[in-house]
């Protein structure tokens, strides 16, 4: 077994532990592998073992390892390997990169703007394709932390105009806890997102929320108690991520 064998079957152990705990099934849980600072070797890999979601949290980054996936394929898949999974963007993104980000992934779980719900709406329409977007939410108080407050303008003005935005395909919330709190906070903090959801989905009935991904390599034990459908685990699964530079 190869590193990543091991730590992908120790994590899917400890996946469905958590979710028998819950009382949930583990076909409720999505795990979408972090593969942000890591090359495309990397995302080959995983993929030849089954995964098939990813994250990655830069456009360049990103774009640079998407042309070696499309060149590559995946023992036993006929498409070229960037065919054969889905590639999110989970990162902070400027409006002046939704272009970029729009063509490149299939997804943008980042969505913090209306300004950038509109551009990547723009771009989609202009790629004839439906984006599937998150709502990124902030729930603690550190200044850098990207989202929307829960409970700001901005965060009810995107809700109305993204119904209209016929190219984006609005599928949930996303959330990063708080590093370094108590447990309780964080478990508090995963709870609120997901009621946060319930209230929104009753509000905006224009508007899905199927998506809860919440829970990282240090926490996702805690999303998938209060209600994770999708969890985004990079480092448990690829190792410590290196300074990955190109
Ligand atoms: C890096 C990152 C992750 C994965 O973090 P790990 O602790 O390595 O599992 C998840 N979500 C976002 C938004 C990230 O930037």
């Amino acid at each position: 077994m190869s590193e990543f064998e091991e730590r992908h079957a120790r994590l899917e152990e400890s996946i469905s532990a958590a979710c028998h705990a819950a009382g949930r099934q583990r076909e409720d849980v999505e795990l979408m592998a972090v593969s942000k600072n890591h090359p495309a070797s990397a995302i080959l890999e995983a993929a030849s073992l089954g995964l098939y979601v990813f994250g990655e949290n830069r456009v360049q980054e990103f774009t640079s390892k998407s042309v070696d996936l499309s060149l590559a394929s995946i023992p036993g898949a006929a498409m070229p390997a960037r065919q054969a999974v889905r590639v999110h963007l989970i990162g902070h993104l400027q409006s002046n990169k939704a272009t970029k980000a729009a063509e490149v992934f299939d997804a943008v779980d980042s969505v913090d703007s209306l300004k950038l719900a509109e551009r990547l709406n723009e771009a989609a329409a202009k790629l004839g394709k439906k984006l599937p977007v998150l709502i990124e939410i902030k729930l603690s108080t550190e200044e850098t932390k990207a989202g929307l407050a829960p409970d700001s303008p901005e965060l009810s003005e995107l809700l109305e105009k993204l119904p209209d935005l016929a190219n984006l395909e609005t599928e949930g919330l996303m959330t990063i806890a708080p590093l370094d709190v108590r447990e309780d906070e964080t478990r508090a903090c995963f709870r609120h997102l997901r009621q946060l959801c319930d209230r929104l989905a009753a509000t905006y009935p224009r508007l899905n929320f199927p998506v809860l991904s919440m829970g990282m390599s240090g926490d996702y034990a805690l999303a998938i108690a209060e209600g994770a459908t999708r969890i985004r685990v990079g480092t448990a699964l690829f190792g410590t991520r290196p300074g990955y530079q190109k």
